[in-house]
């Protein structure tokens, strides 16, 4: 069976709800590619009663939703969930296939390409259609220093993968709607070597630093962890987020979730306070949406220091303190 358009299809991750927003990231840039040919965008989901989803999704600008919904899909075990979209990329032939690089995408989506024989950008920072109507992957290589353009011309179909907090969702629409295609859920399925005893969702914040607006970065020139706490009481004085370097989350001052970068997450604050930080490209490239940047550090060369909107030649940690007591002062008056 061959879709009559060439679909953009974009796989539903609706794990964590409603913190992870990805799906309705990719399906708002799905919107957008698809405006130069219009070609449908599509989303696709798999689980036991997804029906809320499945609105979602139409909501927020899914035309069409293939969906896959039975009792025995209530866990996410890889080995199905591969089959299951493999069947279906075989059988309705999407011109595309865009999947948020979450811990589940970035296990389930490669495993998906390689069965079907074609390529995948992983970790995407931007996508966008070419004069051929090819998808333009950009994403970091070599290690971060370089953005390259991908495309896949040869093979369908095309396959990405998305940061989370890259692209914008578009607002909820009630009114929306959309084509529901329930595909029945097929007689034979490979026997996992995984069985799910049981699962609980990891305690967290209420708040996502992706989405933050204020967030309070700290790098090695906060000294160490006993310092580097002092960015967390600055933060919640900020109604903020923290954020780290590589360096700071090995050396276990926070927990890998604020990792800022390449590795880490991207951020788009309207405030961005940076401490003790060189802006080594691997971190500064998830910084390109921060709105403003006031950067402190020793050493007035340091490439974060030159792409900051202010930049404070002194030390980290006493700024950082000095800041802390001026708003207490502030709260107090
Ligand atoms: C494949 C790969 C992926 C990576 N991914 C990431 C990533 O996602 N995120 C990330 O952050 N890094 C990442 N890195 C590491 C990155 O290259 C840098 O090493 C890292 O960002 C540096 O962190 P830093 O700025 O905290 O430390 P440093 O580079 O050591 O900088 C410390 C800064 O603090 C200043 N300083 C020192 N003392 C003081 C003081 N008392 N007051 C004020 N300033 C002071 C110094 O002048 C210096 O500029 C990655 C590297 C590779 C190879």
């Amino acid at each position: 069976m061959k879709t009559t358009k060439e679909e953009i299809w974009v796989f539903g991750d609706y794990r964590n709800y409603f913190r992870n927003r990805v799906t309705l990231q990719l399906l708002a840039k799905a919107a957008d590619l698809a405006s130069q040919k219009g070609n449908p965008v599509c989303a696709v989901i798999f689980g036991s009663d997804v029906k809320e989803y499945v609105d979602e999704y139409i909501a927020h600008g899914a035309e069409k939703v293939y969906v896959i919904d039975h009792a025995s899909l209530k866990g996410y075990l890889v080995e199905t969930y591969v089959v299951l979209m493999e069947t279906l990329v075989r059988r309705y032939k999407p011109e595309m296939v865009l999947v948020g690089a979450t811990c589940f995408g970035r296990e389930f989506a490669p495993r998906v390409a390689k069965r079907l024989k074609t390529g995948l950008t992983a970790d995407c920072v931007n996508l966008s259609m070419n004069e051929d109507a090819l998808l333009v992957q950009t994403a970091p290589a070599f290690g971060g220093n370089l953005l390259a353009k991908i495309i896949t011309p040869h093979h369908k179909p095309q396959m990405a993968t998305v940061r989370p907090g890259v692209f914008k969702e578009l607002p909820h629409d009630y009114g929306a709607t959309g084509e529901i295609v329930n595909v029945p859920i097929p007689k034979r399925l490979p026997k996992s070597g995984v069985r799910l005893i049981s699962s609980e969702h990891e305690p967290h914040r209420t708040s996502k630093i992706e989405d933050a607006k204020i967030v309070v970065c700290g790098g090695r020139g906060m000294g160490s962890k006993q310092k580097f706490k002092k960015l967390f009481a600055l933060a919640e004085l900020l109604g903020g987020e923290v954020g780290a370097t590589r360096p700071v989350v090995y050396s276990n001052w926070a927990d890998h979730d604020a990792l800022i970068g390449q590795a880490g997450r991207q951020i788009k604050p309207q405030l961005l306070l940076s401490f003790g930080i060189s802006g080594a490209i691997q971190h500064t490239a998830a910084l390109s949406d921060a709105k403003f940047i006031i950067a402190v550090n020793k050493n007035p060369e340091a490439p974060m220091m030159k792409m900051a909107d202010v930049a404070i030649v002194a030390d980290a940690n006493q700024v950082c303190s000095a800041m802390i007591r001026e708003i207490k002062e502030r709260i107090r008056a």
